[in-house]
């Protein structure tokens, strides 16, 4: 009966040194390799309604954009069999990349000051920076200090919001929606006099027919980097980002991609 015990006890802790070595993401193997970088798939966490970069294809679930196809072809370049994409809200990806619920947040996120308290991010990969649309017929805002009094539609939890937060003081009224897409939407049905979220998103938004209705004021209210997001508890998968986003630089990859998505060879 001793013996048994004894064996039950060793059993008993050989079962939970393994699950303490293969379990979570968050320690590390025995030769100091984050396991987050040995498994076969890497998952990805998007906001999809911010075109060009992440966006249903048409009539299909299935995502695509710059974002989109950056990611799949960095994780092939990291050796990861498959890029598994979830959605969720803008406001959701950090936390999920911080519970390990996602591996990498890939949204358009601008590489902030702020946000760099609370997670990694890979090199910049973007750049960006926020501009200012307002309906066709408009004739009196020529730039932001015209928006006193005026209605600003934003997204939540975006640069874009918390620029349009410093004009409160200025007299701005502001509404906040869940997608860009909804601001833009809040505009043409006349609740907002203006939209101010990323500037490539809103050209997008305009060629593909938000023209109809719609004009950009200015050329831009900001500059702004876009990085890929990490948990700081995985700087060895940040560090794989970044040589795999060279390696795509090097060989021509990354070039093709902004190419396809936005018409012109990246500034250099
Ligand atoms: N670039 C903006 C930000 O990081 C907006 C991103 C987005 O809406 N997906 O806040």
């Amino acid at each position: 009966m001793k013996k048994l015990t004894a064996l039950l006890a060793v059993f008993v802790l050989a079962v939970g040194l393994l699950a303490a070595g293969c379990g979570g993401g968050d320690k590390k193997a025995a030769d100091g390799k984050d396991p987050i970088l040995a498994k076969d798939e890497l998952i990805v966490g998007t906001e999809p309604s911010f075109a060009p970069f992440e966006f249903p294809k048409k009539n299909s679930e299935e995502l695509t954009g710059f974002d989109i196809e950056l990611i799949q072809a960095l994780a092939k370049d990291m050796g990861y069999k498959k890029a598994t994409i979830k959605s969720m809200g803008f406001d959701a990806l950090i936390p999920a990349v911080n519970t390990g619920n996602l591996d990498v947040g890939m949204s358009g996120f601008t590489i902030t000051e702020e946000r760099k308290k609370q997670v990694l991010f890979s090199q910049p990969y973007y750049k960006a920076g926020l501009g200012l649309v307002v309906r066709k017929e408009n004739t009196d805002v020529k730039s932001v200090d015209d928006l006193k009094g005026k209605t600003v539609a934003v997204q939540l939890g975006t640069t874009g919001a918390l620029y349009a937060e410093k004009l409160k003081d200025k007299g701005v009224t502001v509404k906040t929606f869940n997608t860009s897409d909804l601001a833009c939407m809040e505009l043409k049905n006349k609740g907002a006099d203006a939209v101010i979220s990323d500037k490539p998103v809103l050209q997008y938004f305009l060629a593909q027919g938000g023209s109809g209705y719609a004009k950009m004021i200015g050329t831009g209210l900001t500059t702004e980097d876009y990085g890929i997001v990490v948990s700081k508890k995985h700087p060895q998968l940040q560090a794989a980002l970044d040589k795999s986003l060279d390696n795509l630089k090097k060989n021509g990859e990354y070039d093709k991609l902004y190419e396809k998505w936005f018409g012109e060879k990246p500034a250099k």
